[in-house]
């Protein structure tokens, strides 16, 4: 039983059976005694009982005995010569050998018994004694031996289950926490330091609710109050735990069950009070990914504004909103002017920034309580609730436009972008969130149509058809039945006031409308492309009525051709222009190609290449509206650029007695200097007056075209027409 039930007791923590009567072979027992005599009929009389039993002759042989073995217990006789009785005694407490001792005496003085139990002897027996006294008392003394043992064992075992459990307590990746009934922490494992940063001992004997982040408070003390109460089934919530100093707010899910009301505090005291165990683990990435997906559904990643989904949310929260209450509410769309031909020109990466940049900008014209959202490239939405009247939105809609017209820097690009808005205001322009976001879409486009950065509110009138696809199937079809013709402006040079070319300007006979100038149409052929047809068909119709006109007496007459950035960006381009020309058999050398600033900003080989192909071949390259866009001088050294057009805006300038003149005359003087250290030619647009005529002349402007000279006409008109006198040189 001695050394072998050790053995047995550490195998499983489960296994509590202990033994506490042993039987009489399983134990072992040692009989010292120098009377060989006495030695022998003990051996007897044990033995008969089924004990395994040693003998020790003397005090010298019981030692050797206990070195070797393990025993249960020792019958040991005290007076022995040599190493006696107490000497053993000694010997087994030094060597804290685990035996239970019972002294066989023949002195039946009271300090000899007094001396062996000081030396650790548990129980004695006087000589002479009886077979079953002995017996008696062997049996006790193994009794107790054995529930000893056990004890030694069961306390051995619930300590290393202990260190067992604190082991998992302490490592497990979760907090584990034990509150009182006060919802005070009494134990709490060190993982709370490294995933709150909190110091566990400064939050021992604290509420529960000092970790948790102050917006989740009263979910906090409802979830405490639940889990103290037995019937309740709340046993989890989420809630946010605080970080310490440099740690955010992190989640956690929080999971509690009541304990037995009777148990051992954390303290090792008896406790008879229900505590709350539990565990908090943290799920704060999956509550970021949570969110992240959330976001995600509900806003365009590009501009991180509401998306179309989210936006509709809103229209129609408000919508109920302003029902209730007899509001006013408006919806606005924006849509950006020439987005798509900056994006095409530039590439995505910079119409992505320029986006951005104009989200951001639109973001800071609107209140708190309005929704500005992404619908769809390049079009925005803006949602304005508390609306004292439908004026608001018309102002909101101006501040927007006052805003787009600083320009924005991207990359080494100054870009201005424009917007037209429609306005829906609630209940007139639409009862419901489907209406009123078609009629803003409606009046937008109603605006865009007529003139680029406007704002239109819509009206009933405006008609249940989307004026933009109207107009689209109508741009389709004047295309197929060949509704557009050109007129033809003269440039002169003023100093010998000769017509050195012309400009072919579009216009749409429109069969109800009357006659259509570009700016009514350019725009949406533009947004749907069909600007590609409509450019190459004027291309064609000009060099073939030009080409006319030089093969009778004006063998030099040039022609200007507006092209759009769109046409320019086709791979086929450079092609459809030659093989045009080839076809009209018009002299490459006589044409000029009037492109935008917006195009040159584009250094994309693609665009350089082209019109160097072009250049090649004697076509020259015109920059129209010089001035108002995008002043960037780098590329007119980079690109085969010929002829500067000096914008209508700088020519007005002069001597129309505005106070700031000054300033733009020095424009016209700039550019003209510019233009001309560039060894380039210029051209001024829209001169009107004498006065405009002869300041141009006078700083070196000599190419000129205006109303002056002569307006968009039919070009066989040129024949007939008077031009003024020149000016001085
Ligand atoms: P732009 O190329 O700057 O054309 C000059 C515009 O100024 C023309 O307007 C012309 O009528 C107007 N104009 C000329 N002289 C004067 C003047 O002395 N005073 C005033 N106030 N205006 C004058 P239009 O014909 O309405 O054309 C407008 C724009 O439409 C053009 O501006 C051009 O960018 C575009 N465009 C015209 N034809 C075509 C075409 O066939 N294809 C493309 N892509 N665009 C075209
Ligand atoms: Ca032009
Ligand atoms: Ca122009």
């Amino acid at each position: 039983m001695a050394d072998h039930s050790e053995a047995r007791s550490d195998q499983t923590d489960g296994d509590t059976r202990i033994d506490c009567n042993p039987k009489a072979g399983d134990v072992k027992i040692l009989l010292v005694d120098d009377d060989v005599q006495h030695l022998e009929s003990m051996r007897a009389l044990l033995s008969m009982q089924g004990y395994p039993v040693d003998v020790a002759e003397g005090g010298r042989a019981a030692i050797d005995h206990l070195g070797r073995q393990a025993y249960d217990l020792m019958l040991l006789d005290l007076r022995m010569p040599g190493v006696d009785g107490l000497d053993v005694l000694r010997f087994v407490r030094a060597c804290k050998i685990d035996l239970v001792t019972v002294v066989v005496s023949g002195q039946n003085s009271a300090d000899d018994v007094t001396d062996a139990l000081h030396h650790g002897a548990d129980d004695y027996l006087k000589k002479p004694y009886q077979p079953d006294e002995l017996l008696a008392r062997v049996g006790n003394a193994l009794q107790k031996q054995a529930l000893a043992s056990s004890n030694r064992q069961m306390r051995r075992r619930l300590e290393r289950s202990e260190r067992l459990h604190r082991l998992i307590v302490n490592n497990s990746p979760d907090i584990v926490f034990v509150l009182d009934q006060q919802g005070s922490f009494r134990f709490l494992n060190p993982r709370v330091t490294s995933l709150t940063g909190h110091d566990r001992r400064s939050l021992l004997g604290q509420p529960f609710l000092n970790l948790v982040k102050l917006d989740d408070h009263d979910k906090a003390r409802y979830f405490i109050e639940q889990a103290l109460n037995p019937r309740s089934e709340m046993r989890s919530a989420e809630l946010q735990f605080t970080g310490s100093g440099e740690e955010g707010s992190r989640y956690f899910e929080v999971a509690v069950w009541p304990t037995p009301t009777a148990g051992q505090g954390m303290d090792g005291g008896e406790e008879d009070v229900p505590l709350i165990y539990g565990t908090a683990r943290d799920i704060t990435d999956r509550k970021e990914s949570e969110a992240f997906i959330n976001f995600q559904a509900y806003h365009d990643l590009l501009t991180r504004l509401p998306n179309r989904a989210l936006f509709k949310d809103r229209v129609e929260v408000a919508i109920a909103h302003a029902s209730r209450n007899n509001a006013h509410l408006a919806v606005l769309f924006i849509d950006l002017d020439r987005f798509k031909v900056i994006n095409d020109s530039l590439g995505h990466t910079m119409g992505d920034r320029l986006l951005q940049m104009v989200a951001a900008r639109l973001q800071n014209c609107i209140r708190k309580g309005d929704t500005l959202a992404r619908f769809g490239g390049d079009e925005f939405t803006l949602l304005l609730t508390e609306l004292p009247d439908a004026d608001s939105a018309i102002q909101a809609a101006n501040k927007i436009q006052e805003s787009l017209k600083e320009a924005f820097v991207v990359g080494d690009h100054e870009l201005v972008v424009g917007a037209s808005i429609g306005i829906a205001v609630y209940p007139e322009g639409g009862d419901n969130l489907d209406a009123l976001i078609r009629n803003a879409d409606i009046a937008m486009y109603g605006e865009k149509v007529v003139s680029r950065n406007g704002v239109r509110v819509f009206l009933p009138e405006m008609g249940p058809t989307p004026q933009r696809l109207e107009m689209e199937q109508d741009l389709r079809r004047a295309l197929q039945r060949d509704e557009f013709k050109l007129l033809f402006q003269p440039q002169v040079d003023s100093s010998t006031n000769r017509i050195m070319g012309v400009e072919a300007l579009v216009r749409w006979q429109h069969p109800q409308r009357g006659l259509l100038g570009p700016d009514e149409f350019v725009p949406l052929a533009e947004d749907t492309r069909l600007i590609v047809q409509l450019d190459r068909s004027s291309l064609r119709k000009a060099a073939r009525e030009v080409r006319a006109m030089q093969r009778h007496g004006h063998p030099g007459l040039r022609l200007s051709v507006n092209l759009s950035p769109i046409l320019v960006q086709r791979d086929d381009f450079v092609k459809s222009v030659l093989s045009t020309l080839q076809e009209c058999d018009f002299p490459p050398e006589l044409l000029d190609l009037e492109i935008t600033e917006s195009l040159l900003m584009s250094d994309t080989d693609g665009t350089v290449r082209k019109l160097k192909a072009l250049a090649d071949t004697g076509i020259r390259i015109a920059i129209d509206d010089f001035g108002t866009g995008y002043s960037c001088m780098a590329y007119l050294q980079k690109l085969p650029v010929h002829t500067l057009k000096i914008d209508r805006s700088f020519t007005r300038a002069i001597g129309n007695g505005k106070m700031n003149s000054i300033e733009e005359t020095s424009i016209v003087d700039a550019i003209v200097a510019m233009g001309l250290g560039l060894r380039m030619n210029l051209i001024a647009e829209g001169v009107e007056t004498a006065l405009q005529q002869d300041y141009l002349s006078r700083v070196g402007c000599k190419l000129m075209q205006g109303f002056l000279f002569g307006r968009p006409m039919p070009l066989q008109d040129l024949h007939g027409l008077k031009l003024p006198k020149s000016a001085p040189s």
